[in-house]
């Protein structure tokens, strides 16, 4: 029987390439997104992976929400913390409701999802968890202080996590993608993609989300199991994270 695979934010973007892209290498996939719903029906009438409404904010919105995706599809021994939102300002303007925004979305759901997924891999002696952090995690980013930090924090759950999953087959794995070709980037001014950023890429281009999509399928299989608690950076260069 495929094992079961669910991605949070899993029916746009980056999300939409890593459900495609386990779904193509054999798992039985659901994706979770947060309100678009035009969007995800767009996503589920092209791919046919089942996609399931709620706010990984909301501890009882995951609990909930897990519930069902195990009902349909069994349990779950794949998942990916991909969803995440960015609210950027300058840390001077920056108000309350844009931190905890990005730190309830990007931090606090990676609690919120892993948590009530994690005492089942436990019980059945199996599991990989990859969280979708960001180079701005890593480097730091002026005009995402909240962003930063809440990355930065996926990274700190990761190494710590994997310590205590080790013992019971569960790995739990970072991706760092540097900027990737999608709305998130796209809704960066074209001049300053071309001025600002691509020059700063030394590939000379933005990654695409199939590029991370095959990472997070790496990091699942069964050949990964010897890699727990690590950091992939996929950013065509831009930062070297020691
Ligand atoms: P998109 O904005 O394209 O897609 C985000 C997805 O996450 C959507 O499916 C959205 O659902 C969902 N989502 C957002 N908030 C919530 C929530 N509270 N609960 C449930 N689902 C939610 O993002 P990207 O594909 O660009 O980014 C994906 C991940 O990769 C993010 O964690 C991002 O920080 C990270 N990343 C992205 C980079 C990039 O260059 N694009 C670079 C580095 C990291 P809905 O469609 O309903 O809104």
């Amino acid at each position: 029987m495929s094992r079961v695979a669910l991605v949070s934010g899993g029916t746009r973007g980056i999300g939409a390439a890593i459900s495609i892209a386990l779904k193509a290498a054999g798992y039985r996939v659901a994706a979770n997104f947060a309100g678009n719903e035009e969007k995800a029906k767009a996503f589920h009438d092209e791919t046919g992976i089942p996609v399931f409404k709620w706010d990984v904010s909301s501890y009882q919105a995951c609990v909930e929400g897990i519930a069902k995706v195990e009902a349909e599809l069994g349990p779950i021994e794949v998942l990916v913390n991909n969803a995440g939102i960015t609210r950027d300002g300058m840390f001077h303007k920056m108000t309350p409701e844009q931190w905890n925004e990005v730190i309830g979305t990007n931090l606090t759901g990676l609690f919120n999802m892993t948590h009530p997924i994690w005492n089942g891999m436990r019980d059945r002696g199996f599991g990989r968890v990859v969280n979708i952090s960001s180079i701005n995690g890593q480097k730091g980013q002026m005009g995402q202080v909240n962003y930063s930090a809440a990355k930065a924090g996926d990274l700190g759950l990761t190494k710590a996590l994997a310590q205590e999953g080790a013992a019971k087959n569960i790995t739990v794995n970072a991706i760092c993608p540097g900027y990737i070709a999608t709305e998130m980037v796209r809704a960066v001014p074209e001049k300053v993609l071309n001025e600002r950023i691509i020059p700063l890429i030394p590939v000379g281009r933005l990654g695409e989300p199939e590029e991370i999509a095959r990472c997070v399928v790496f990091l699942a299989s069964d050949d990964a199991g010897f890699i727990t608690g690590s950091t992939l950076s996929a950013n065509g260069g831009q930062f070297f994270a020691s």
